[in-house]
């Protein structure tokens, strides 16, 4: 057995982003730092019970807001999740809205992504192993239906679909590539969730994005004036609701998985368990080791 084994602690993952750094509503929390091949994850994760399911927090640019999205860890953040026995990961995310209908204050359950992140480390294979995934539905489809339709039940108004563009960042585009990206006819832009979303498949994980519009990028020529204050309360809104959200679905998305997340490696890896070294196997244990002899 891999050294890298522990029990499984958690069934599913909650993935904060910008506003949302802890779960209050986390009964027994306890913090565990981990480890991992690929290096250090963003900060500590908190275990706890939310409606008596166990999950696992993780604050995406660490617990004070000190990463950039291009510095994220994402390797490591994923990998970690697996290590503790997640299934479904549940990640919530600020983004600027890209369509009008989009309005500030909406959830959008994209079912898709535009990746122009640029040399991002998106895989866990490599250095000897090689493994081409599908990602032509990077969303699980099961667990956007069980969020979207509690996010409507607790008085949420939401998107059911469209496309998740993944910028680089740090800084929010000008307005030609707002224009530009606009052209492409996504719904929404962020800067970290097409990375997690690739890494989360070839972990086979399911993987939703629970996107909440703060604004309308720079796109958008509005008639009134938007301060930040404007800007700062729906954040804090979309935080407030987000919680209430993750509180709500946790029990609904529990349970056996009859989606093809599970097993979205079975027939991808192309290199034989033979060509692979023996350190490369136990690296790769947790995501691999059903596949490898
Ligand atoms: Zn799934």
């Amino acid at each position: 057995m891999s050294n890298q084994s522990v029990a499984p602690q958690a069934r599913i993952g909650i993935i904060g982003g910008s506003g949302l750094y802890q779960m209050d509503a986390l009964q027994d929390p306890r913090s565990i730092t981990l480890d991992t091949p690929f290096g250090a994850p963003s900060g500590d994760f908190i275990l706890g019970q939310l409606e008596g399911i166990p999950v696992a927090f993780l604050s995406r640019h660490g617990q004070q807001h000190t990463l950039l999205p291009s510095e994220i860890n994402y390797r490591a953040n994923i990998f970690a999740m697996k290590k503790l026995g997640v299934e479904r990961i549940l990640s919530v995310s600020a983004v600027g809205s890209m369509k009008e209908e989009v309005e500030p204050g909406h959830i959008a359950i994209p079912d898709q992504f535009y990746d122009l992140t640029k040399g991002r480390k998106s895989s866990f294979f490599g250095e000897g192993i090689v493994a081409h995934v599908s990602l032509a539905n990077p969303i699980c489809p099961d667990l956007a239906v069980f969020v979207a339709d509690t996010a409507e039940e607790i008085g949420g108004i939401v998107h059911r679909g469209g496309t998740y563009l993944c910028m680089e960042g740090p800084q929010f585009s000008t307005r030609a590539e707002s224009d530009v990206h606009r052209g492409f006819g996504v719904s929404v832009i962020g800067m970290t969730n097409a990375t997690e979303a690739k890494l989360v498949r070839e972990a086979e994980m399911c993987y939703v994005t629970i996107a909440l519009s703060t604004d309308y990028d720079c796109w958008h020529v509005s008639e009134a004036p938007v301060t930040v204050e404007m800007i700062l309360q729906v954040l804090r809104d979309n935080v407030l609701f987000s919680k209430k959200l993750l509180q709500s679905v946790v029990k609904k998305v529990d349970g056996p998985r009859s989606c093809r997340c599970a097993s979205a490696l079975k027939n991808a890896i192309v290199t034989p368990s033979e060509a692979m070294s023996v350190s490369l196997k136990e690296k790769l244990d947790p995501i691999i080791g059903k596949y490898i002899s």
